[in-house]
C-alpha cells in the first residue's frame, strides 16, 4: 500500500476523517481536492479515525444530520445554529402496508421530509461544508433531477453560485424546481450519462467549482451515511434485519451499508448483520444483470424508464454495491415500470405516502423479493422513499383518473357519485 499523506492525523477542518482512500489499491492520500487514485484511477472514499462517541451525545445534538458530525468530513460544530438543514426524517412503521403484504413490521424512512423533497439535500449538504473548506466559491452538478434541486436550494442558502447540468428530458416539475432557486441551469440533450461525462470534462477545466458528485464525491457520498444512523436511531439504537434501497449510482445503498457497520463498530448498536437488497428499473438495471450473471463487472446500459432519478446507465458505485449485496446475504433485483407505477398507488393508498417513482422501485422489489421467498416477511424490514411523488406527478396520469367536471348541483354530484363508486 502507497502512502502518501504528508503529514498524518486528522485535520480539524475535516473532523475525525483522516485520509482519502482508493477503494480498489488502499494508497492512502490527504485530504482535499483529489477524487481519483493518482496510482491506478480508482475512486477514493473518507476514511476516519472515529472518535468514541455516545448515543447520549448523539441526541443532544441538533435536529438534523449534524448531530451526526464527528461520524462526518466536516468540521465540528458544524450546523448547530442552522435551522433549515436535512436530516431527522420520519421513519413511519407502515402497519397498513404490512398487512396487505404479510409482513410483521415495515418502516418506510421517507426522504421527503427534507428541504428539497429528496435524501440528496444530506449528500450536498456534506459536500457543500467540504467544498467551504477547500475554498471553492462555485457549487455545480450533474444531474438526474433531486441533486440539482438540492444543490441549486443549498447554495442559494449559503449565498455561493451554483451550476447545475441535467438531461432535457427530465420531469418538468424538476427543472422548474431548480430554476427557481436562481442557479445557472444547463439542460443538455442527452441521457444523463451524457450529462456527467461533460460535467467531468468541465471539472477538470474549472477546478475552483465544486462538482459535487465528481471532483468532491468521496464528501458527498459520505452524506448517505446518515440514512443509517437515523434509521438505527429511531429504531431504539438496533439495526433492521433487511433493508431494500433504490440503486442509480449505487453510493446510497453503500453508504447506507457503511454506516451500519460503523454503528456496530463503536459499540452503539448490536452489530447483526442486515441484509441489504438494491432496487433498480428494468428500464436501467445494469447492477442487477451483473448480479444475476454472478458478474463483479457492470456494465453500461441506455436507460428508458419512468424511474428518471434512478436513471444512470454507467454507476460509479456499480461494483461496491456488488459487494455489499454479496457479502451481506441480499440481491440487487429489478422491475418493470407498470409495477412501479403500480406500487407507488399501492404505498400512497395504504400510508398516505405519495412516493416518487423511485420508491415505486424500492417497493415493487420487495413485493417481488417476498413473492420468491427471499425476503422473510417475520423479519423487521424498512424500505427508502427517497424523494417526492409531487415531483414526478406525470408517471401517475396514466394510473389514476380524473372526472370531467360537474355542475355545480346536487344531481349532478349524486350522478357523478353513483358512477365513481360501482360498490355503493
Ligand atoms: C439520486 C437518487 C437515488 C439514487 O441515489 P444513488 O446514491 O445515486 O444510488 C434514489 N432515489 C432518488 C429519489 C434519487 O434522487
Ligand atoms: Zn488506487
Amino acid at each position: 500500500m502507497t502512502s502518501v499523506i504528508s503529514k498524518p492525523g486528522a485535520s480539524p477542518r475535516f473532523g475525525s476523517a483522516t485520509a482519502l482512500t482508493c477503494r480498489e489499491c488502499g494508497a492512502a492520500f490527504d485530504l482535499g481536492g483529489r477524487h481519483a487514485c493518482s496510482e491506478c484511477f480508482g475512486p477514493l472514499a473518507v476514511t476516519y479515525d472515529l472518535p468514541p462517541v455516545t448515543r447520549e451525545a448523539i441526541e443532544a445534538g441538533p435536529p438534523n444530520i449534524w448531530r451526526y458530525a464527528s461520524l462526518l468530513p466536516v468540521p465540528p460544530g458544524i450546523g448547530s445554529t442552522r435551522t433549515t438543514e436535512p436530516g431527522r426524517t420520519p421513519l413511519i412503521r407502515a402497519d397498513n402496508l404490512a398487512r396487505t403484504l404479510g409482513m410483521r413490521a415495515l418502516w418506510v424512512k421517507d426522504e421527503r421530509a427534507n428541504p428539497t423533497h429528496s435524501f440528496k439535500d444530506r449528500v450536498v449538504a456534506v459536500a457543500l461544508a467540504a467544498a467551504i473548506e477547500m475554498g471553492h466559491r462555485v457549487l455545480a452538478c450533474p444531474s438526474t433531477g433531486n441533486l440539482a434541486n438540492a444543490v441549486a436550494a443549498a447554495a442559494a442558502r449559503a449565498g455561493i453560485r451554483s451550476v447545475v447540468l441535467v438531461p432535457a428530458s427530465l420531469e418538468p416539475q424538476k427543472i422548474l424546481a431548480s430554476a427557481v432557486y436562481g442557479c445557472l441551469l444547463v439542460t443538455v440533450d442527452g441521457d444523463y450519462d451524457d450529462v456527467n461525462r461533460l460535467a467531468c470534462e468541465l471539472a477538470e477545466e474549472r477546478e475552483d467549482w465544486a462538482f459535487v458528485n465528481v471532483n468532491v464525491r468521496p464528501y458527498y457520498a459520505e452524506g448517505s451515511k446518515t440514512i443509517g444512523y437515523e434509521i438505527a436511531e429511531d429504531l431504539g439504537w438496533r439495526l433492521p434485519r433487511q433493508i431494500v434501497v433504490p440503486v442509480a449510482s449505487g453510493a446510497q445503498l453503500v453508504k447506507i451499508d457503511k454506516a451500519f457497520r460503523e454503528l456496530a463498530a463503536l459499540g452503539l448498536v448490536p452489530g447483526d448483520t442486515v441484509r441489504v437488497y438494491g432496487a433498480q428499473a428494468s428500464g436501467c438495471a445494469p447492477v442487477a444483470r451483473a448480479f444475476r450473471a454472478g458478474s463483479s463487472v457492470v456494465e453500461p446500459v441506455r436507460p428508458d424508464t419512468v424511474a428518471k432519478s434512478l436513471a444512470i446507465g454507467n454507476p460509479a458505485d456499480g461494483p461496491y454495491v456488488l459487494d455489499v449485496v454479496r457479502r451481506t446475504g441480499g440481491s440487487v433485483t429489478d422491475v418493470p415500470d407498470e409495477e412501479i407505477v403500480a406500487a407507488i398507488g399501492l404505498l400512497a393508498q395504504s400510508e398516505g405516502i405519495f412516493g416518487e417513482t423511485a420508491v415505486g422501485v424500492t417497493l415493487a422489489v420487495l413485493r417481488r423479493l417476498l413473492a420468491a421467498g427471499e425476503i422473510d416477511p417475520g423479519e423487521e424490514t424498512v424500505i427508502i422513499n427517497s424523494g417526492d411523488g409531487l415531483k414526478t406527478l406525470d408517471a401517475m396520469a396514466g394510473a389514476v383518473r380524473v372526472p370531467e367536471p360537474v355542475r355545480p348541483s346536487l344531481a349532478a354530484f349524486e350522478q357523478a357519485y353513483r358512477q365513481a363508486s360501482p360498490a355503493a
